[in-house]
């Protein structure tokens, strides 16, 4: 069993002129597809070859926990972005951030922080860690996954997520994505389905 590379889940201009076409030809189109092709290369003829994604990630180490992780994270930050996102959330995900961070706009301010300060290449995420939403970051290939924590939303801040676009400026790249990219609708789903587990 090979590891595939996800479609994206609309085309590589659907977030213009947030995020470029440009950017996800890179993006996408070479870094997330590179690390299936080193990962398969990798786990070629190794007990790993017969394991899903999420088993690769929760028993591996070294360079095939990285390729394996940057593959889900980033299958995850694609769908934590939609054409028209933004906005606020709805619903149960709604009243839960509003009680465990004291309403959307500190959600806000505490998830573009941790954006913007993880030092050097990483993620920053939003989880359901028992009871509680959090804001954790998480550097390199490091995911929630393997934290026992839910992910519902996460913004990539390695430079090649938004240099082309934004060069140096990760704080307008952070503020653009919560504004106008993030998926809501994604989240709740994930949210609910993490109450559910
Ligand atoms: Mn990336």
């Amino acid at each position: 069993m090979s590891i595939k590379l996800p479609e994206l889940p609309y085309a590589q201009d659907a977030l213009e002129p947030h995020i470029t076409a440009n950017t996800l030809s890179f993006h996408y189109g070479k870094h997330h597809n590179a690390y299936v092709t080193n990962l398969n290369k990798l786990i070629e003829g190794t007990d790993f070859a017969e394991n899903s994604l999420e088993e690769i990630i929760q028993k591996s180490d070294a360079g095939i926990f990285n390729n394996a992780a940057q593959i889900w994270n980033h299958t995850f930050y694609w769908n934590s972005m939609k054409p028209s996102g933004g906005g606020q959330p709805e619903g149960e995900l709604a009243e839960k951030i509003s009680a465990d961070f004291g309403g959307f706009d500190k959600f806000k301010e505490e998830f573009a922080a941790a954006a913007a300060t993880q030092f050097g290449s990483g993620w920053a995420w939003l989880v359901l860690e028992g009871d509680s939403l959090k804001i954790v970051k998480t550097a390199n290939a490091e995911t929630p996954l393997t934290k026992g924590q839910a992910p519902l939303l996460t913004i990539d801040v390695w430079e090649h997520a938004y240099y082309l676009d934004f060069q140096n400026r990760r704080p307008d790249y952070i503020a653009t994505f919560i504004d106008s990219l993030a998926n809501w609708d994604f989240a709740a789903e994930n949210y609910k389905n993490a109450r559910a587990s």
